[in-house]
């Protein structure tokens, strides 16, 4: 029995395979799976992107894992960015499985389930950098790591073949904010006691150099405060950036000003920030937006979400003058703590045109040092790569263009090429302790949320929604007597097609179109049992010919036929 057991070991193999974040940004998950063990690295969502009009959230999918349910032991979080938690509670709609995380991360997602209570209420369990857990054969290492967010960390993976070593998102901050430096020593312990793999994040890899701290930001940010004493400030930031935050209440404090905060968002996270320690408050200087009027506008800062454009946010409707307490004037300064994430760059430039039309002053971060990014550029992940020094390495994290750079960094820094794997989400990797090959794949993919429907919207639905807003919709109603006889129409309603004020003989054209193909048709002598659909096919046929010979556009057209 215990031979069989160990000839039995010695051929599991070790399985990784990525369920989001590469080819992508955005649903950052890995599954690593080694017999009868599972754990489950970050569970993000992503966002929809311009090929899906009215989806919400976007969802990995994760019907290996409710496949597997028995096997997983827990799902480990690096930290609390959207990217790498957004789909817990999806997933705990589904299974039940305990999951861990540091105090903040688990915080952002206690505020997420008290929020939307999922199916099941999972075990959370509160771990330190520097904590280790059993995970069945598996055991896991949390490692402090600066990002921007706090309480971030890498995790060191010990499996029976080695160890694997996922970066989660980092930089390397000498300065950081919360004065804990990423915990270099141990990850050259790690990396010094073996690295079987290393999966590192590719954010930043083709940007040269380091990325600048943290605390960059608070000399920009000092410079600000100065030049604009006489003017109220309004700052955009990161909600989940607590550090930030705090460096502007500090500055604010400073330069005494009171600081009121906008936005769901930014209070729900600031509130658990404070109640967790994470922030300090000097005294008073939090105002409510209500108490903002009992100063002048120069002894105030706004604190504010929308950094990103996001319609209806905070920021979104001061610009447009939407909001309900605020209105701008040439009496502010608007500050984007930020830079647009890809994607993101239309809607915040509308903003801060319309902005500037109200002669507000927007200072960016094309002016100004105000924002730093969370993650390494290619000096700090060179650096991660000298420390953990691995065998196999994946780069994880990015679109194509950002894993490739990081693979040829990884060939500069003298791993053999044979021994780089750039996967895909779905694709296995399996490692034993001689060799690593790829080998097969499981189900992956996107599952597309809108409003509270989850997964039920399927390609057709999508190809409808894109159809209907690149050329409109043409609706053709016409009702036939008990003869098969037109009683009344046919009538024409367009929507987001043509303009219909102008569009007059082309509407009447089409109206004539549709009779003639009824009449053509129904002709004959049982025209009263004719097949309704047949003749509802061919008016769509007719009518779409004669749109695009006229206009060149296809409308999607529904054809509506009523008989007394
Ligand atoms: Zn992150
Ligand atoms: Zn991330």
């Amino acid at each position: 029995m215990i031979k069989e057991k160990t000839k039995k070991d010695r051929n599991t193999k070790l399985r990784i395979i990525p369920l989001g974040g590469l080819g992508e940004v955005g649903k950052n998950m890995t599954v690593i799976e080694y017999g009868n063990d599972i754990v489950v690295i970050d569970c993000g969502m992503g966002f929809p992107d311009k090929d899906m009009p009215g989806v919400d959230l976007v969802m990995p999918d994760i019907s290996y894992l409710i496949k597997n349910a028995e096997k997983i032991r827990g799902v480990l979080i690096t930290h609390g960015h959207e990217d790498h938690i957004g789909a817990v509670p999806y997933l705990l709609r589904q299974i039940n499985v305990p999951i861990y995380g540091t105090r903040l991360s688990l915080g952002i997602i206690e505020g997420k389930l008290d929020e939307d209570p999922p199916e099941y209420y999972p075990e959370l369990y509160t771990v330190e950098a520097g904590d280790t857990v059993n995970l069945g054969v598996f055991k896991a290492e949390f490692v402090h790591v600066n990002h921007s967010i706090a309480d971030a960390c890498a995790i060191a993976l010990k499996t029976p073949v080695g160890t694997v070593f996922h970066t989660g998102d980092f930089k390397l901050d000498v300065s950081p904010i919360d004065d804990k430096m990423i915990d270099l020593t141990r990850i050259g312990e790690i990396g010094k006691s073996g690295v079987e793999i290393l999966l590192c994040e590719s954010t930043n890899a083709e940007r040269a150099g380091f990325t600048p701290s943290e605390r960059t930001v608070g000399s920009s940010l000092e410079r600000i405060f100065a030049q604009y004493s006489d003017k109220r400030l309004i700052i955009a930031t990161f909600s989940s950036n607590v550090h930030r935050v705090q460096q502007i209440i500090n500055a604010s404090a400073r330069h005494g000003r009171k600081v009121a905060i906008i936005g769901r968002s930014m209070v729900n996270i600031i509130g658990a920030a404070l109640e967790l320690g994470y922030m300090e408050l000097p005294d008073g200087v939090l105002i409510d937006i209500s108490e903002i009027k009992k100063y002048r506008q120069n002894e105030i800062t706004l604190i504010t979400t929308g950094s990103q454009g996001e319609p209806m946010s905070a920021l979104y409707r001061i610009a447009f003058g939407a909001h309900d307490k605020i209105k701008v004037t040439s009496n502010d300064v608007v500050v984007l703590s930020s830079s647009a994430i890809p994607g993101n760059e239309k809607l915040v430039g509308s903003i801060i045109n319309a902005l500037v039309e109200s002669g507000v002053k927007v200072v960016n971060d094309s002016t100004e040092e105000i924002h730093v990014s969370g993650h390494a550029c290619r000096e700090e992940l060179k650096l991660m790569m000298a420390l953990t020094r691995p065998k196999y390495f994946m780069p994880v994290h990015g679109e194509a263009r950002h894993l490739n750079a990081n693979r040829e960094l990884a060939e500069f820094m003298g791993i053999p090429s044979n021994n780089i794997f750039v996967s895909e989400i779905g694709k296995v990797l399996e490692i034993d302790k001689k060799s690593a090959k790829f080998s097969g794949t499981v189900p992956s993919g996107n599952v597309l949320v809108d409003g509270l429907g989850v997964g039920d919207i399927g390609s057709v639905v999508l190809r409808d929604r894109k159809h209907l807003s690149e050329d409109g919709l043409v609706i053709v109603a016409l009702t036939l007597d008990n003869e098969g006889f037109i009683l009344s129409g046919p009538d024409i309603v367009s929507r987001g097609f043509v303009y219909v004020k102008e569009s007059g003989d082309l509407l009447r054209e089409a109206r004539s179109v549709v009779s003639s193909t009824v009449e053509k048709m129904l002709s004959g002598k049982s025209r009263k049992n004719k097949d309704l659909n047949t003749v509802r096919t061919q008016i769509k046929e007719d009518l779409a010919k004669f749109i695009y010979k006229e206009t060149k556009r296809r409308p999607m057209i529904l054809s509506v036929i009523m008989s007394v």
